[in-house]
């Protein structure tokens, strides 16, 4: 058996494809996303992810604008930044990239922004509405994993998913959403006994753990659709995932590839988020 491969830069144009078509829809009706994103220091990953969404938003008509402070902005002094962007209805996207220097309290950030604007979907308030099912601005990774899913002909319900890792980025949401598809959902994390036993239940086995090719060709079973949300870099500077995919791919159905596989869909779908933002303000959600 060999796996089919999901080709998550594929799907993720597909989507910017459809994106785009609303964007110039809109556009006729003098109406245009916009989407900040604030960026703290000058760490020099944040630099490059930052580049990227702007990127994408110019490729993809919205309005954007990076501000850039530097890392000895104060608490006080970035969540005034935010509170203008909140105010400000040129912007319906409001993203502050992560990791913030230590003298800042991420969830002090997080909590500031308005909901309505919540495009990274990490507000408490964006968290509880996804538990409780109603529509929400959904974290990124997480629903990126559900319509890679869905738009590879995969439908979770009935089956049982195995989602490796609960970190409140990926793990948690993941777990949720895959619940909301009426999958079963088994979530596993760095004390749960028995891992490889655990995970070779899985229908959908889901790795986001951030361990090397870790999941292993015996964790995975015969058919089953394996999703590898990992990003690790190897001292010798490729990138790899959470999957070892020359053991995994013969025995899986389905798995994504590292990279190419989850990573794409994670910026598309924070423009899917900021278009959503923008329709709802405008009364057309
Ligand atoms: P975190 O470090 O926040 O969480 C990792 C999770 O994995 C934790 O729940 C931890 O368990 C669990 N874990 C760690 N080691 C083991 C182990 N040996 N066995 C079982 N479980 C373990 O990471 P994130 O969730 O933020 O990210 C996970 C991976 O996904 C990383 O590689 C990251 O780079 C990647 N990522 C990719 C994105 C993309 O766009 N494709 C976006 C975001 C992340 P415990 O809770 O018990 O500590």
């Amino acid at each position: 058996m060999s796996a089919n491969l999901i080709d998550g830069k594929k799907i993720s144009e597909s989507i910017r494809e459809e994106i785009l078509a609303e964007v110039q829809r809109l556009s006729e009706k003098g109406i245009r996303p916009g989407l900040v994103v604030i960026l703290v220091g000058d760490d020099p990953a944040s630099q490059v992810y930052v580049r990227n969404k702007a990127k994408t938003c110019e490729k993809l008509g919205y309005h954007s604008e990076v501000m850039r402070l530097p890392a000895e902005t104060g608490e006080a002094e970035l969540l005034t930044v935010i509170e203008r962007y909140n105010a400000d209805p040129a912007f319906h996207g409001i993203l502050v990239q992560f990791p913030l220097p230590k003298h800042i309290r991420e969830k002090a950030v997080i909590d500031a922004i308005s909901v309505d604007k919540d495009v990274d979907g990490f507000h408490p308030v964006s968290v509880g509405n996804l538990v409780i099912g109603d529509d929400a601005l959904l974290p990124c990774t997480p629903s990126g994993v559900i319509e890679l899913l869905k738009r590879s002909g995969v439908s979770p319900a009935g089956k049982h998913a195995v989602v490796i890792g609960r970190s409140n980025l990926v793990g948690k949401p993941l777990a949720m959403l895959l619940l909301r598809e009426n999958a079963t959902v088994t979530v596993c994390h760095s004390r749960t006994a028995n891992l490889p036993e655990m995970a070779r239940q899985a229908d959908i086995l889901v790795a986001a753990v951030g361990v090397p090719n870790m999941v292993k060709r015996d964790w995975v079973k015969p058919g089953a659709v394996v999703i590898d949300v990992g990003i690790n870099r190897l001292p010798d500077g490729k990138l790899c995932g959470d999957v070892d995919f020359g053991e995994a791919a013969p025995v899986a159905g389905a798995i994504t590839p590292v990279p190419g596989g989850v990573g794409p869909m994670t910026i598309t779908m924070l423009m899917a988020n900021t278009l959503k933002a923008c329709k709802l303000a405008h009364g057309l959600g």
